[in-house]
């Protein structure tokens, strides 16, 4: 059983797809999938060792090793382009998803579709998909165990999501055009959340001011008192 996030991103793929699920930790997307008769074939990509081992494990456990690869390597390149239909990279930052795309774009044939859930900095992943010709087709936002996530599908093709707009667009990019436009409770609580963490670290540097300004006058004290001595 997935967790309601990975439940949605699962939901994203399309019937019979051929899955690479990036980042498999434990491989649960790709074993649900074929356990559910969603997708016919599916590769688990992971470039660490333990998670891998941890994916093969769970394949021999399922015994889905016939439909099942598990494949050591980073981010895109255990792919060879066209052999899958639907990509999932899902639990890592927005920075680190760009990059994987970024480094792997030759290993993509521009059919599949991309299924993205950025834990953080999702701007990146849209700024990628925008500047590689990728369309949005659709967001999400789930909110789970007081953490929320987003989720971003994309396909080659003509975007339409965007405001044609450039001061539209780059609010968008950095919020979501389909999310800015819903404004889903957990969309208005996340930008409330960021909003409030943001107040603290200035409120922060503030206090790191004042406590400057009066090391300072200590300081000037001190060599008064020196002085005097
Ligand atoms: N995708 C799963 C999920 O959403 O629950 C696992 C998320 S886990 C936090 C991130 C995984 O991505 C780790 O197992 C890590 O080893 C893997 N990873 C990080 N960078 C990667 C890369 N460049 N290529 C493949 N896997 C990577």
């Amino acid at each position: 059983i997935l967790d309601q996030r990975l439940q949605k991103v699962v939901s994203y793929i399309p019937q019979g797809a051929v899955l690479a699920d990036i980042g498999s930790d434990h491989a649960f997307v790709p074993c649900y999938c074929i356990q559910q008769n969603l997708v016919e074939r599916a590769i688990a990509g992971e470039v660490n060792l333990g998670p891998m081992e941890a994916a093969q494990a769970q394949v021999a456990l399922v015994q889905l090793e016939e439909k099942i690869e598990v494949r050591l390597g980073s981010g895109l390149t255990v792919l060879r382009p066209g052999e899958a239909t639907a990509i999932t990279i899902a639990g890592m930052g927005g920075t680190l998803i760009a990059t994987i795309l970024e480094e792997g774009k030759t290993h993509l044939s521009g059919e599949e579709r991309l299924i993205l859930q950025p834990n953080v900095d999702a701007v990146d992943v849209r700024k990628w998909l925008l500047a590689n010709g990728y369309a949005l087709l659709s967001e999400a936002i789930v909110k789970e165990n007081e953490k929320i996530y987003e989720i971003l599908v994309a396909q080659k093709g003509e975007e339409s999501l965007y405001a044609d707009n450039l001061e539209r667009r780059e609010w968008e990019l950095f919020f979501g055009p389909q999310l800015t436009r819903e404004k889903a409770p957990a969309f208005v609580e996340k930008w409330q959340t960021e909003k409030q963490k943001r107040q603290y670290i200035l409120e922060q540097m503030r206090r790191g001011n004042d406590s400057e300004v009066l090391q300072g006058k200590i300081e000037t004290i001190e060599r008064l008192i020196q002085k005097m001595d």
